[in-house]
């Protein structure tokens, strides 16, 4: 249980650091997307799982730090970087039909993203909505809960 009450700030900067993750049956809607958004996207910093990436940088040439493959650690890496305060912001176009061997991976990053408090989209919509928030050009106080007396609990 959480302590709604207790948090901490946690600035997302003007220029953000965008993870991009797609699904293989989300990929062309990822690469579409970032077309229409490419001037937006070109001022801030962006990472993205092992094809994805890849897929994108060779569709639109926009530099992406590319990490693992989704089902080879990516997911797992983006989620480690979202913790040390790297990432702040995850654009995740998941398949809701199909089943995945990184099943718990994608979970465990949804969990980390949410715990943390970073803007995610999950399908385009939002993606479109987030992108044209007028937080997009501004530092956003992000509240993250402190969890100091999770920590300090009674064992
Ligand atoms: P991929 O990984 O970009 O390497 O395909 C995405 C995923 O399946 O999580």
């Amino acid at each position: 249980m959480i302590e709604a009450n207790k948090v901490e700030i946690a600035e997302i900067l003007p220029t953000k650091h965008i993870a991009l993750i797609a699904h293989d049956s989300r990929k062309k809607d990822m690469i579409e997307w970032c077309g229409e958004h490419k001037e937006a996207l070109t001022k801030h910093f962006l990472y993205g799982t092992g094809t994805t990436s890849k897929m994108i940088t060779e569709a639109l040439s926009l530099p992406i730090r590319g990490l693992k493959s989704g089902p080879l650690g990516g997911d797992q890496q983006i989620g480690s970087l979202i913790v040390e305060g790297e990432i702040d912001f995850m654009v995740f176009f998941w398949d809701p039909m199909s089943m995945h061997p990184h099943d718990p991976d994608v979970k465990a990053l949804l969990r980390i993203a949410t715990l943390y408090n970073i803007p995610i989209a999950m399908n385009r919509s939002t993606a479109d909505f987030l992108l044209t928030s007028k937080f997009m050009d501004q530092s956003y106080p992000r509240k993250i809960i402190n969890f100091d007396s999770y920590l300090k609990r009674d064992l």
